[in-house]
């Protein structure tokens, strides 16, 4: 099953022409993270278009950002503790 596209995480810019596919929406430039272009559609085929793209290439390496950080002060007490 392909992982759905989050279109409000795409480097996305609007062409202000019909998509060619005949759906009748807008189409959109899509780049990726770094700019470069990957694909031009409406939402409803490039869904189809991205879904072999890696998340990565997509959305960025956002995964840095998700995982918590723990704060430094907490880590002295943790190590001091388990040593005894
Ligand atoms: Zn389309």
């Amino acid at each position: 099953m392909p992982t759905p596209i989050d279109f409000n995480r795409l480097d996305i810019r609007w062409r202000h022409y019909e998509c060619h596919c005949g759906s009748g929406d807008d189409a959109y430039e899509v780049l990726d993270s770094r700019g470069i272009y990957l694909a031009l559609g409406c939402p409803q085929c490039l869904t189809d278009r991205l879904s072999g793209f890696r998340e990565d290439v997509l959305y960025g390496p956002t995964y840095v950002a998700d995982e918590p950080i723990e704060p430094e002060a907490d880590n002295d007490n943790v190590a001091w503790g388990m040593d005894v």
